[in-house]
C-alpha cells in the first residue's frame, strides 16, 4: 500500500503533500523565523547600547556648552556685585571717558562686549565706546527688564548684529535698583562655537528661554531671532520634533530635570535645564538616521536571506522531487523491458477504476515462449520479451496502461473501452507481433512467434483487479486450448 501511494507522486500530479515535504517546509519556516527574531533583537540590543553611548556622551557636552553659557554670566553677575562699580554709578558726577576705560578693560580680558546703564546719570556706555541716554530706541530693554522680578536676565537685542545680553541689574547699599552692567557676545559667536559641536559631535543645540523661545540653537534658525523682532521669533512648539514630543505627552513634563526622550522618527532628545538662565538646553541627537539606516539595512539583508532561502527551498524540493520519482521510477520499472511492474499496475488500476465505467483488462501471455528460450537460449528469448513490450506500449493510446504482468505475460488497462474495441486494438497488435521477424543475436537469421490474449470488461460488480484478472485468465486459458495466436473476451 505504501509504495502504492509513493508511486503516485511519480506518474501522477501530486494529490496532497507529502509528508516528508511537510517537514522540510517546516524546518525552512522555524528556520527563517529564528533567524528574523535573532536578528531582531540583536539589532535591537545594538541600537539600545548605541542609544546608551549617545546617552553618556551627551553629559560632557552639557558641560562643556554651559560653560559657554555660564562663563559670560559669571562675568556679568560680577559687574554687577562690584563694590566699585556700585559706589561709582552712586556718585553725582561720573567720568564717563573712566567707565569706557573700565569696559574696555573687561571686554579684553574676558573677550566680549561690557556695557553699563544707569538710571540716575540717563546714560548708556558700552567697550566700544558707544555711549547714549536711555531714552533712544535701542534701550528699550532697560525700561522692559528694570520691571520684571529678579535680577540677572539674558536678552538677544541689537537687531542689525544680533547679541546674546547678559544684563544683571544694579542695587545700592540700600538695595534699590540704580541701573544695569553686563557684556554680550555676538550670535555669530555661538553660532560658530555650537556648529563647532554639531560637528564633533552631530549633535543639534537649541536653548529656550522661560517662555519657550528659542534663544540660542546651533543651526541657522538662531540668527534671526531678536526681542526686536517678534515676527521672526521661533517657538519650541514651532520644531517639528517638539511636536512629536507633545503628541506623545513627553513635552515640558519635566522642566527642571534632566530627561532624555525618543521621538517616533527615533530622534534622542535629551533635556537639561541651565537654572541659572531659567532655560532649558536641549541636545537632539541624531541616532534617528543611523537608526533607520540600521533597520534598512536589516530589511534589505533579510529580504535577500528571504530570497535566497525560497531559492533553497525550491531547488531543495526540486532535488528532493526528481530523486523520489527516480527512486519511484527505479521501483517500479521492470528492468528488463522498462515497462511498469505488477505493484505500479495495481495502483494504477484503482485510480483508473474510479473514474472510468468501462474498463478493459487484457493479459497477454507470449506463446511457446519456453521453446525459444531452449531453442535460442534466455538472451533471444530476453530480446523477445523487450520487443514486445515496445510494441505493446506504441500501439496503445496515452490513457492506456501496459506493463509486465511476470514472466512472459503482460497486462493492458484500457479505459473507456468496450470488449468489442479492445479486441479490435488487441487483435491489431497480435498481428503486428507475428508479423515482426526476430533477430537471432548470435547468429544472422530470424524467427517469429505469436502471443495470446484473454480480454475481461467491465461492469462487474466487485471492480478489483483480481477479479477482472480471473476473467482475462480464464479467457487467455481459452485461446491457448483453441491453438494459441488469438484474443478471446471473458464471458
Ligand atoms: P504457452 O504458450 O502455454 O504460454 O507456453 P509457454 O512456453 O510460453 O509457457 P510456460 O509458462 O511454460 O513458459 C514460460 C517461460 O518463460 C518459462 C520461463 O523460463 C520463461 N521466462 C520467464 N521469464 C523470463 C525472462 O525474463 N527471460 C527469459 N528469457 N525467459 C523467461
Ligand atoms: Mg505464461
Ligand atoms: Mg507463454
Amino acid at each position: 500500500k505504501l509504495i502504492n501511494k509513493k508511486s503516485r507522486n511519480y506518474y501522477l500530479p501530486m494529490k496532497q503533500g507529502n509528508k516528508f515535504e511537510r517537514y522540510i517546509a517546516v524546518i525552512f519556516f522555524v528556520t527563517i523565523v529564528t533567524v528574523i527574531l535573532t536578528s531582531y533583537f540583536t539589532l535591537k540590543d545594538v541600537i539600545n547600547s548605541h542609544n546608551k553611548q549617545v546617552q553618556s556622551a551627551v553629559t560632557p557636552l552639557f558641560s562643556l556648552v554651559t560653560s559657554e553659557i555660564l562663563r559670560p554670566l559669571n562675568v556679568a553677575n560680577f559687574m554687577a556685585k562690584n563694590q566699585f562699580v556700585i559706589d561709582y554709578a552712586e556718585q553725582e558726577e561720573i567720568d564717563k571717558s573712566y567707565l569706557v576705560s573700565y569696559l574696555e578693560e573687561v571686554a579684553k580680558s574676558y573677550n566680549m562686549m561690557a556695557f553699563i546703564a544707569l538710571e540716575k546719570h540717563d546714560t548708556m556706555i558700552d567697550s566700544n565706546s558707544k555711549e547714549g541716554t536711555l531714552d533712544s530706541e535701542n534701550v528699550e530693554w532697560f525700561h522692559r527688564l528694570k520691571n520684571l522680578p529678579g535680577d540677572q536676565f539674558t536678552d538677544i537685542g541689537n537687531a542689525e548684529n544680533p547679541h546674546l545680553y547678559f544684563d544683571n541689574k544694579i542695587r545700592n547699599s540700600k538695595g534699590e535698583f540704580i541701573g544695569f552692567t553686563g557684556v554680550a557676545l555676538d550670535l555669530k559667536y555661538f553660532a560658530n562655537k555650537f556648529q563647532e559641536y554639531n560637528e564633533r559631535f552631530g549633535f543639534e543645540l537649541y536653548f529656550v528661554d522661560s517662555n519657550n523661545i528659542i534663544t540660542l540653537s546651533s543651526n541657522n534658525i538662531m540668527k534671526s531671532q531678536s526681542h526686536h523682532r517678534t515676527d521672526l521669533i521661533t517657538r519650541l512648539s514651532d520644531l517639528p520634533w517638539h511636536q512629536s514630543l507633545i503628541q506623545n505627552n513627553h513635552a515640558d513634563s519635566n522642566l527642571s530635570s534632566e530627561v532624555m526622550y525618543t521621538t517616533d522618527e527615533g530622534l534622542l532628545i535629551s533635556q537639561m535645564p541651565i537654572q541659572e538662565l531659567n532655560w532649558r538646553m536641549f541636545i537632539v541627537s541624531p541616532p534617528a538616521a543611523e537608526q533607520n539606516a540600521y533597520w534598512k539595512v536589516f530589511i534589505g539583508r533579510f529580504m535577500l536571506f528571504f530570497i535566497i532561502v525560497i531559492i533553497f527551498y525550491m531547488a531543495l524540493l526540486t532535488i528532493i522531487k526528481y530523486l523520489k520519482s527516480r527512486l519511484i521510477k527505479h521501483a517500479e520499472t521492470d528492468h528488463l523491458t522498462q515497462l511498469p511492474n505488477r505493484s505500479h499496475i495495481h495502483w494504477r488500476f484503482d485510480d483508473i477504476a474510479k473514474n472510468n465505467q468501462n474498463l478493459c483488462l487484457v493479459l497477454a501471455d507470449i506463446d511457446n515462449f519456453k521453446n525459444i528460450n531452449d531453442t535460442y537460449g534466455h538472451l533471444v528469448g530476453d530480446d523477445v520479451l523487450r520487443i514486445i513490450s515496445e510494441q505493446l506500449s506504441q500501439t496503445l493510446r496515452k490513457i492506456d496502461v501496459v506493463g509486465r504482468w511476470g514472466g512472459e505475460e503482460f497486462v493492458m488497462l484500457l479505459p473507456e473501452t468496450s470488449a468489442e474495441q479492445a479486441l479490435i486494438i488487441v487483435e491489431r497488435i497480435r498481428k503486428n507481433i507475428a508479423a515482426i521477424s526476430f533477430p537471432i543475436s548470435t547468429t544472422s537469421g530470424s524467427f517469429s512467434t505469436t502471443i495470446s490474449f484473454g480480454i475481461s470488461e467491465s461492469p462487474i460488480k466487485n471492480q478489483n483487479i483480481e477479479n477482472y484478472i480471473q476473467g482475462a485468465d480464464k479467457a487467455l486459458y481459452q485461446a491457448k486450448s483453441n491453438g494459441r495466436n488469438q484474443s478471446v473476451i471473458f464471458n
